[in-house]
């Protein structure tokens, strides 16, 4: 191919982009409370990119490097014909790990089939181990479904499988070790995510129901002894995590606030619209949609969209515990 521009991902402070998270969907058949308000405004269906046109993303961005791609939403797995697009994924040379992150409630019926398209590793949110407060905290998941499904990836043999969680105070604060020893009994990981300021919403206080990384550290460690794991610009990302000697679970935790890993991070995003985001806490962005949408656009005019929009990608997020929030777009919309 015949590129007038070099066919690498480098930003300005010198990082290396090998990582691409890619949102498939902005909707969800859950309204998690940190993460959507009850009402939602979806985007308008002809704003959304076609499956063929994320797979034109994913070629692209991998002809550039990337080595690893996490399909996310909004919730991936209700998107029609996602399998389709897995499998495509699947097959694309280059392509290293194809990922998943998910809530769950349809694996039960896909692990299987993504796990045979090539996705290695997939990620898995559960808040709560108790029906009500499951129910309560995503307004509308069914805990046994979500259980069924994190147990239909253990059985279809995924190379790894980490649950994620968000805590809140004063909402499930009291069940951290029981998560710990969920993901213990499926030797599969978790992580603990810290809530980010992304999104207007009035179902609670951002700042009241802040629990730091440091604070959940502490507890699960004087349970479990926990031994650091290597460094965290491995593959583990912004993420740091700690071994327990009786299990082959990690647990980790992603803390956005209180430990900056901006100078590490090698990922960007793209929305369903086909917003290239460069930033979880910044607006800086680049629109690929007209680039893909024009008539006989080419694989090298995107590739080019693709890397003038890396040299927009700023330096750090500056999350902090006010009321109002940073960033007015929601995770859902961001692509988690
Ligand atoms: N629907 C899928 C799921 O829930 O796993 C994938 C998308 S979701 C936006 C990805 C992750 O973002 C989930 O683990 C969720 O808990 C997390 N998340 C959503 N809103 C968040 C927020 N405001 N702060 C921190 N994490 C958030
Ligand atoms: Fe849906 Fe995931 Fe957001 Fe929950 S966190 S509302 S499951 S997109």
């Amino acid at each position: 191919m015949n590129r007038d521009f070099p066919a690498t991902l480098v930003d300005p402070f010198q990082r290396r982009i090998s990582y691409l998270r890619l949102s498939v969907t902005d909707r969800c058949d859950f309204r998690c409370v940190y993460c959507m308000a009850e009402d939602m405004q979806f985007v308008p269906k002809p704003q959304v990119l076609t499956l063929e046109e994320l797979y034109r993303v994913a070629e692209a961005a991998v002809g550039l490097g990337v080595r690893k791609i996490r399909l996310t939403g909004g919730e991936p797995l209700i998107r029609n014909n996602i399998l389709s697009l897995v499998q495509r994924l699947g097959a694309l040379p280059g392509l290293e790990t194809l990922a998943l992150t998910s809530n769950g409630s349809r694996l039960a019926e896909l692990a299987a089939p993504l796990r045979a398209a090539g996705v290695s590793r997939v990620n898995i949110s559960l808040d709560s181990l108790r029906p009500d407060r499951f129910r309560e905290l995503t307004r509308f998941g069914d805990l046994a479904k979500v259980i069924a499904g994190v147990d239909a990836a253990v059985a279809a043999g995924f190379e790894r499988i980490k649950l994620n969680a968000v805590i809140l105070r004063g909402r499930n604060d009291d069940e951290v070790l029981d998560l710990v020893e969920f993901a213990r009994q499926r030797e599969i990981d978790i992580a603990f995510i810290e809530e980010m300021p992304l999104g207007q919403i009035e179902e609670h206080s951002r700042a009241l129901s802040f629990c730091s990384s440091a604070e959940l550290e502490q507890l699960i460690g004087s349970h479990y002894p926990l031994q650091p794991q290597g460094d965290p610009s491995g593959s583990a990302g912004p993420a740091r995590y700690f071994s327990m000697a009786d299990s082959r679970s990690q647990v980790g935790f992603i803390s956005p606030h209180s430990n900056n890993f901006c100078h590490l991070c090698n990922r960007v995003r793209v929305t369903v619209e086909g917003r290239l985001l460069l930033c979880l806490g910044n607006e800086h962005s680049a629109d690929l949609r007209p680039v893909l949408r024009a008539p006989g656009s080419s694989r090298v005019e995107l590739e080019r969209a693709i890397v003038a929009a890396v040299a927009l990608k700023p330096e750090k997020h500056h999350f902090t515990h006010g009321e109002e929030p940073e960033i007015l777009r929601f995770m859902n919309m961001t692509g988690g």
